[in-house]
Protein backbone atom coordinates (compact mmCIF):
# COMPACT_ATOMS: atom_id res chain seq x y z
CA UNK A 1 0.00 0.00 0.00
CA UNK A 2 0.74 3.80 -0.86
CA UNK A 3 2.05 6.11 1.61
CA UNK A 4 1.75 8.75 -0.55
CA UNK A 5 -0.65 11.35 0.80
CA UNK A 6 -3.18 12.75 -1.95
CA UNK A 7 -1.35 15.74 -2.21
CA UNK A 8 1.63 14.50 -2.65
CA UNK A 9 0.43 12.46 -5.10
CA UNK A 10 -0.93 15.90 -7.10
CA UNK A 11 2.41 17.14 -7.01
CA UNK A 12 3.88 13.61 -8.64
CA UNK A 13 1.23 14.41 -11.16
CA UNK A 14 1.97 17.16 -12.04
CA UNK A 15 5.70 16.39 -12.16
CA UNK A 16 5.67 13.89 -14.32
CA UNK A 17 1.70 14.44 -16.10
CA UNK A 18 0.90 11.39 -17.25
CA UNK A 19 4.03 9.80 -18.24
CA UNK A 20 5.61 6.48 -17.37
CA UNK A 21 8.71 7.07 -15.98
CA UNK A 22 10.45 3.74 -17.20
CA UNK A 23 8.61 3.61 -20.87
CA UNK A 24 7.56 7.76 -21.02
CA UNK A 25 4.16 6.35 -22.37
CA UNK A 26 1.52 8.86 -22.16
CA UNK A 27 -1.11 7.18 -20.56
CA UNK A 28 -4.46 8.18 -17.98
CA UNK A 29 -3.87 5.03 -15.77
CA UNK A 30 -0.27 6.12 -14.77
CA UNK A 31 -0.11 4.94 -11.04
CA UNK A 32 1.47 6.97 -8.45
CA UNK A 33 4.18 4.63 -6.57
CA UNK A 34 6.75 4.75 -3.78
CA UNK A 35 10.22 4.86 -4.73
CA UNK A 36 10.58 3.62 -0.80
CA UNK A 37 7.55 1.55 0.05
CA UNK A 38 8.15 -0.02 3.04
CA UNK A 39 9.20 1.53 6.69
CA UNK A 40 12.07 -1.28 6.72
CA UNK A 41 14.03 -0.39 3.83
CA UNK A 42 13.76 3.24 4.93
CA UNK A 43 15.84 2.56 7.66
CA UNK A 44 17.96 0.64 6.81
CA UNK A 45 19.14 3.15 3.84
CA UNK A 46 18.80 6.04 6.73
CA UNK A 47 21.62 3.71 8.87
CA UNK A 48 23.94 3.63 6.58
CA UNK A 49 23.84 7.45 5.41
CA UNK A 50 22.07 6.89 2.25
CA UNK A 51 18.84 8.55 3.33
CA UNK A 52 18.74 11.71 5.67
CA UNK A 53 17.45 10.44 8.79
CA UNK A 54 14.01 12.46 8.72
CA UNK A 55 13.13 11.43 5.05
CA UNK A 56 9.43 11.17 5.05
CA UNK A 57 7.70 8.63 2.85
CA UNK A 58 4.58 10.58 2.71
CA UNK A 59 6.27 13.18 0.02
CA UNK A 60 6.48 13.57 -3.57
CA UNK A 61 10.24 13.37 -3.70
CA UNK A 62 9.31 9.42 -2.54
CA UNK A 63 7.17 8.78 -5.64
CA UNK A 64 7.11 8.71 -9.14
CA UNK A 65 4.22 7.58 -11.62
CA UNK A 66 4.10 4.56 -13.71
CA UNK A 67 2.09 2.76 -16.24
CA UNK A 68 0.54 -0.69 -15.48
CA UNK A 69 2.62 -2.45 -17.79
CA UNK A 70 5.48 -1.27 -16.16
CA UNK A 71 4.23 -1.42 -12.56
CA UNK A 72 3.59 -5.16 -13.18
CA UNK A 73 6.91 -5.62 -14.14
CA UNK A 74 8.57 -3.72 -11.13
CA UNK A 75 6.09 -6.03 -8.94
CA UNK A 76 7.30 -8.59 -10.21
CA UNK A 77 10.96 -7.58 -9.82
CA UNK A 78 11.91 -7.97 -13.57
CA UNK A 79 12.74 -4.01 -13.62
CA UNK A 80 14.60 -2.04 -11.25
CA UNK A 81 15.43 2.01 -11.63
CA UNK A 82 19.51 2.55 -11.45
CA UNK A 83 21.45 5.47 -11.64
CA UNK A 84 23.93 5.97 -14.91
CA UNK A 85 27.00 4.38 -14.77
CA UNK A 86 29.07 7.42 -14.21
CA UNK A 87 26.68 8.72 -11.01
CA UNK A 88 27.54 5.30 -9.80
CA UNK A 89 31.65 5.56 -10.11
CA UNK A 90 31.27 9.02 -9.01
CA UNK A 91 29.14 7.30 -5.26
CA UNK A 92 32.15 4.68 -5.46
CA UNK A 93 35.25 7.21 -5.78
CA UNK A 94 33.51 9.00 -2.90
CA UNK A 95 32.74 7.01 -0.81
CA UNK A 96 36.59 4.85 -1.13
CA UNK A 97 38.13 7.82 -1.60
CA UNK A 98 37.36 10.86 0.83
CA UNK A 99 38.99 10.88 4.28
CA UNK A 100 36.66 9.61 6.64
CA UNK A 101 36.44 12.56 8.43
CA UNK A 102 35.43 14.99 5.66
CA UNK A 103 32.84 12.60 4.85
CA UNK A 104 29.68 13.14 3.81
CA UNK A 105 26.43 11.09 4.06
CA UNK A 106 25.43 9.67 0.62
CA UNK A 107 22.17 12.17 1.14
CA UNK A 108 24.22 15.37 1.80
CA UNK A 109 26.58 16.25 -1.39
CA UNK A 110 23.76 17.19 -3.38
CA UNK A 111 23.89 17.14 -6.86
CA UNK A 112 26.44 14.81 -8.04
CA UNK A 113 28.66 16.52 -10.79
CA UNK A 114 28.76 14.80 -13.67
CA UNK A 115 28.51 16.56 -16.80
CA UNK A 116 25.52 16.07 -19.45
CA UNK A 117 28.71 16.23 -21.91
CA UNK A 118 30.13 13.38 -20.26
CA UNK A 119 30.85 10.85 -22.98
CA UNK A 120 29.06 7.82 -21.31
CA UNK A 121 25.80 9.74 -20.78
CA UNK A 122 25.70 10.77 -24.33
CA UNK A 123 26.14 7.35 -25.72
CA UNK A 124 23.66 5.56 -23.60
CA UNK A 125 19.93 6.31 -23.42
CA UNK A 126 19.48 8.01 -19.66
CA UNK A 127 17.19 10.38 -18.45
CA UNK A 128 17.11 12.42 -15.77
CA UNK A 129 14.12 12.12 -12.99
CA UNK A 130 13.39 14.85 -10.82
CA UNK A 131 14.32 12.77 -7.74
CA UNK A 132 17.52 12.55 -5.71
CA UNK A 133 19.97 10.30 -6.40
CA UNK A 134 19.93 8.94 -3.26
CA UNK A 135 16.45 7.91 -3.37
CA UNK A 136 16.84 5.36 -6.53
CA UNK A 137 19.71 4.40 -4.81
CA UNK A 138 18.31 3.40 -1.72
CA UNK A 139 15.04 1.78 -3.76
CA UNK A 140 18.07 -0.04 -6.00
CA UNK A 141 19.91 -1.74 -2.96
CA UNK A 142 17.20 -3.31 -1.85
CA UNK A 143 16.47 -4.42 -5.27
CA UNK A 144 20.02 -6.09 -5.81
CA UNK A 145 20.05 -8.04 -2.53
CA UNK A 146 19.48 -11.39 -4.41
CA UNK A 147 20.95 -10.50 -7.80
CA UNK A 148 23.81 -12.03 -9.22
CA UNK A 149 23.98 -10.37 -12.10
CA UNK A 150 27.34 -9.53 -13.39
CA UNK A 151 26.73 -6.10 -14.86
CA UNK A 152 28.51 -2.89 -14.44
CA UNK A 153 25.24 -1.17 -12.54
CA UNK A 154 24.55 -4.28 -10.78
CA UNK A 155 28.39 -4.62 -9.52
CA UNK A 156 29.01 -1.13 -8.70
CA UNK A 157 26.02 -0.28 -6.21
CA UNK A 158 27.20 -3.93 -4.48
CA UNK A 159 30.68 -2.37 -4.03
CA UNK A 160 28.77 0.81 -2.98
CA UNK A 161 26.60 -0.72 -0.11
CA UNK A 162 29.91 -2.74 0.99
CA UNK A 163 32.01 0.61 1.58
CA UNK A 164 29.01 1.95 3.15
CA UNK A 165 28.80 -0.88 5.50
CA UNK A 166 32.16 -1.10 6.16
CA UNK A 167 31.86 2.70 7.32
CA UNK A 168 29.34 2.11 9.50
CA UNK A 169 30.32 -0.84 11.23
CA UNK A 170 33.55 1.29 12.24
CA UNK A 171 30.85 4.12 13.48
CA UNK A 172 28.74 1.75 15.39
CA UNK A 173 30.63 -1.82 16.52
CA UNK A 174 28.52 -4.36 17.33
CA UNK A 175 27.84 -4.90 21.05
CA UNK A 176 29.29 -7.72 22.17
CA UNK A 177 27.26 -10.75 23.00
CA UNK A 178 28.75 -12.56 26.15
CA UNK A 179 26.81 -9.42 27.96
CA UNK A 180 30.08 -8.92 30.22
CA UNK A 181 30.26 -5.45 28.31
CA UNK A 182 33.46 -3.58 29.11
CA UNK A 183 35.92 -5.84 30.22
CA UNK A 184 38.72 -5.77 27.60
CA UNK A 185 40.99 -8.17 28.28
CA UNK A 186 44.19 -7.22 26.16
CA UNK A 187 42.41 -6.28 23.33
CA UNK A 188 42.86 -3.05 21.58
CA UNK A 189 41.42 -0.24 22.51
CA UNK A 190 40.48 2.32 20.08
CA UNK A 191 43.09 4.90 21.15
CA UNK A 192 40.16 6.30 23.75
CA UNK A 193 37.54 6.83 21.47
CA UNK A 194 33.82 5.96 23.17
CA UNK A 195 32.78 3.31 21.12
CA UNK A 196 28.69 3.21 20.60
CA UNK A 197 26.65 0.61 20.61
CA UNK A 198 24.42 -0.06 17.73
CA UNK A 199 20.73 0.13 17.83
CA UNK A 200 19.96 -2.89 15.59
CA UNK A 201 16.23 -2.81 16.16
CA UNK A 202 15.81 -0.28 13.03
CA UNK A 203 14.52 2.90 14.82
ZN1 LIG B 1 5.60 2.24 -18.41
Amino acid sequence: MSSLSSSAKNSIRGTYGARCVISLTRTPTAKCTDIIDVAQRRNAAVKLGILPPDYDRNTAGNGLLRCPTCHEYFTRKYLALSLPIPVLEYIRDYVRDTEKASQKALYEPGLIPISPDHQALKEKCYWRLSIPAAHIFAALIERIKDDKSESEGIALANDILALLRVAHRNLHPPRKRDGTGGSNNGGETSGGSKLRACDESGG
